[in-house]
């Protein structure tokens, strides 16, 4: 059996035995969950997560110099920054349409009185971006702070490039580095379906359905909102830009989603998206190497969508009308939350604090949509990754026609000689 359907079936059995334990058999369910479900859960999620730092140190360097001109990068990464931007700002623009539209504030009675949520402090978007250059690389694997590894890794793929045959015994060593990880993913990606179903069966069995029936008008807006986005702006995206039937996208892409679906987390599913990428959808691996880890990092779409339909949907029910310019505040801000988002479980939430601080929105309202949120983070986290491979898809398209472009010119000026 192929590794996607187990994947699927352990998704389909985890959510089935999580929800039926739930309702029938709460004391069974807290056993299981203790010795089976959790443990399954986060051996995989160990398993996967051990490999993210290494896995992008060694695989920027490789595709930074595998790209062997710092022009080609300076190309790829305008592309990739402006893809990510503009595909985040439509994802928040859908997301705030469907709630404006559908009004799920207004459909339902919400207890705002008991509402609770204490903003954590995150920290703000520009400190992040500022702090992009690590002081100590050391540092940063080790806490693992991805864009400082991400900044560092460039500059040292940057280096091989320029000192070339110099420094082939460094380069010799990260590249089989590289081959050491993917072999582990593989290895690792085995346990994948034991994994997925104890993390579905924990979260759907200690969620059950109580939490969302009075949510479920604000769900099913975020999960159409995830649904539009993915399949009419990354199936086109995939489509035109891409050269790809958004079918095979899809299809190729599954063990990724799965992955995601099941540990919420951008970061640990890292490893997967990327050996999916360059195994099912082709893409070159210097390309991967670049795009996704980044958008893992920066690029969350799903969860700005779900900032576009939390704020409204907050507003909604406080009775406070947004004007204009505080909608046009909140899609500004939630690119910046979103680029700001950690890729692992509900930090979205966190982020979105900062959204509804920036249009004077009651963060307590927070707390209206806590219960629910993880099971939404399930699906928003597959939304995250599939955007990162659209894009990585679009530019390896790019790069494609564009070396046709120079081997076509290149060909002409021959004959003209
Ligand atoms: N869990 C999400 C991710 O890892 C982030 C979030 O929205 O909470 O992509």
């Amino acid at each position: 059996m192929k590794l996607t359907t187990k994947i699927i079936i352990a998704l389909l059995a985890g959510a089935i035995t999580g929800l039926l334990l739930n309702l029938y058999a709460m004391d069974v369910f807290n056993i299981l969950d203790k010795f089976l479900f959790n443990p399954a859960g986060k051996i995989f999620i160990s398993l996967i997560t051990m490999l993210v730092v290494p896995l992008v140190l060694f695989s920027i360097i490789l595709g930074v110099a595998g790209l062997g001109d710092p022009k080609k990068l300076g190309r790829m990464g305008i592309k990739t920054i402006a893809y990510f931007l503009v595909t985040t700002a439509l994802a928040i623009v859908i997301g705030l349409i469907l709630a404006l539209s559908i009004k799920p504030g207004k459909l339902g009675h919400f207890d705002t009185k008991s509402a609770e949520f204490s903003a954590e402090k995150a920290p703000p978007v520009s400190e992040t971006l500022l702090n992009i250059i690590p002081t100590n690389p050391i540092d940063a694997l080790a806490s693992g702070n991805m864009l400082q590894v991400i900044v560092f890794a460039i500059f040292v793929g940057l280096a091989l490039t320029a000192l070339g045959e110099r420094t082939k015994g460094f380069y010799n060593v990260i590249e089989q580095g590289n081959e050491i990880m993917m072999y582990l993913v593989n290895i690792v990606m085995k346990f994948a379906p034991y994994g997925t179903f104890g993390l579905i069966a924990s979260a759907i069995g200690s969620q059950g359905l109580s939490a969302i029936k009075s949510m479920g008008v604000y769900m099913i807006v975020v999960l159409l909102g995830l649904f539009i986005h993915a399949f009419v702006t990354y199936g086109s995206a995939v489509y035109f830009l891409g050269n790809m039937s958004p079918l095979k996208f899809f299809k190729g892409f599954a063990p990724a989603i799965g992955v995601a679906v099941s540990t919420s987390s951008s970061n640990a599913t890292l490893p997967v998206s990327m050996e999916t990428a360059r195994k099912n959808l082709k893409v070159p691996e210097p390309i991967s190497s670049f795009v996704q880890p980044l958008g893992a990092t920066i690029n969350m779409d799903g969860t700005a969508i779900m900032q576009g339909v939390a704020t409204v949907f907050i507003a909604q029910v406080y009775n406070i009308d947004l004007s204009l310019t505080q909608i046009l505040t909140v899609i500004l801000t939630a690119v910046l939350a979103s680029i700001g988002t950690a890729g692992v479980p509900g930090v979205g939430l966190i982020m979105l604090a900062m959204v509804l601080q920036s249009v004077n929105l009651p963060v307590e309202g927070i707390g209206l949509i806590l219960g629910i949120d993880r099971l939404l983070d399930m699906v928003r986290t597959a939304v995250n990754i599939t955007g990162d491979a659209s894009c990585a898809v679009v530019v390896a398209e790019g790069e494609r026609r564009r070396m046709d472009r120079e081997k076509e010119s290149g060909k002409r000026n021959l004959s003209k000689q």
